[in-house]
């Protein structure tokens, strides 16, 4: 990371009042947890934030402490506007639009386009909470045990408790310096990767029974029916692509869950060999190489018959 950039973000941050924080559409752990430790740090320095998820807070991330702020819309007028763990500025829904240039992009994906004046990349972080958790104590912010909790759990969430390929000593060494300020990682473990509902565990059985192979590529389909049937609340897959990913013999996992808008939402989990994210921006998404993602319009057969097609292609597998 520039240092003259870095430190030009941060004393901007520092001379700014009124604050408004944002992350993405269908939020993850690390925009949950980035959203909350970046505003709950800037509101101990006194400064008025307003943290603000297009899709609300999920229910499965409200055992955060800060959750209960979170809002939909931003309101009012704002000194900085700050966006956490979006690779390109269509991720933060509708509402920045019509608005100006956000003022800083802190992000760690490889297809970042760099849409804010100052532009915080780096891709060698496991988490855009573990960026986080090194510049804020490095410009002075504090990191109170609540601050140290949602980041933590950012860091668990992105990495899958600390198990992904992309893990690095520094990420290990920033964790256990969260853990020192308060971080209860067994905790955080069990509520971030474990605890699963009921509902959910029938929606992984439809999943399942839908999964199928050719070669080292498995998929499966989730549709909307599968979330009637068996009342699944939300519209992902339920973190059934982390399980599937552990399949032996599978060098690509592709999941396609029907959204009812016209819209099919596609992942891609690959391994270390395979960089998905190339074939998720074909089709005007975004990630990482082993963990991508994007949201196509169509209908859900065709969609997979294509970007099947497409992965093999694009990763050499014909
Ligand atoms: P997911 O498949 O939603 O679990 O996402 C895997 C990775 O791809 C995450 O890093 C997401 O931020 C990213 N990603 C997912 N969907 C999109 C999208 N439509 N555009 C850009 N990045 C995405
Ligand atoms: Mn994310
Ligand atoms: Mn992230």
């Amino acid at each position: 990371m520039d240092e003259t950039l870095l430190k030009g973000a941060f004393q901007e941050i520092r001379s700014a009042q009124r604050i408004l924080v944002i992350s993405h559409i269908r939020p993850d752990g690390d925009a949950v947890g980035s959203l909350i430790g970046l505003g709950l740090s800037l509101q101990d320095l006194n400064k008025e934030v307003q943290m603000v998820l297009p899709d609300g807070i999920p229910a499965i991330f409200r055992h955060l402490p800060g959750s209960d702020q979170i809002q939909k819309q931003a309101t009012g007028n704002f000194d900085l506007t700050l966006v956490v763990d979006c690779s390109d500025l269509t991720r933060t829904g509708e509402v920045l639009i019509g608005k100006p240039v956000p003022d800083m992009n802190l992000d760690h994906h490889p297809t970042n386009t760099k849409f804010a004046r100052y532009n915080l990349v780096d891709k060698t972080a496991v988490a855009t909470a573990e960026m986080l958790a090194e510049y804020l104590p490095q410009f002075g912010f504090p990191i109170s045990s609540q601050v140290a909790e949602a980041l933590l759990f950012g860091m668990i969430t992105d990495t899958l408790g600390f198990r992904t390929n992309n893990m690095t000593p520094k990420a290990m060494k920033i964790a256990a310096k969260l853990m020192e300020a308060g971080g209860d990682l067994p905790g955080l473990y069990q509520k971030g990767l474990l605890n699963r509902s009921f509902e959910a565990a029938r929606y992984w059985g439809a999943g399942l029974s839908n999964l199928e192979r050719d070669g080292r590529i498995i998929w499966t389909s989730l549709f909307l029916e599968d979330r009637r049937s068996v009342g699944y609340p939300g519209r992902d897959d339920a973190d059934l692509i982390n399980f599937l990913s552990t399949i032996d013999e599978t060098d690509v996992v592709i999941i396609f869950v029907e959204q009812g808008d016209g819209l099919v939402k596609v992942s891609w989990r690959s391994q270390p060999a395979y960089d998905v994210s190339q074939i998720a921006l074909f089709f005007d998404g975004g990630g990482h190489s082993a963990a991508a993602g994007a949201s196509i319009k169509g209908d859900l057969k065709s969609i997979q018959a294509n970007v099947i097609a497409t992965t093999k292609t694009m990763l050499g597998f014909m």
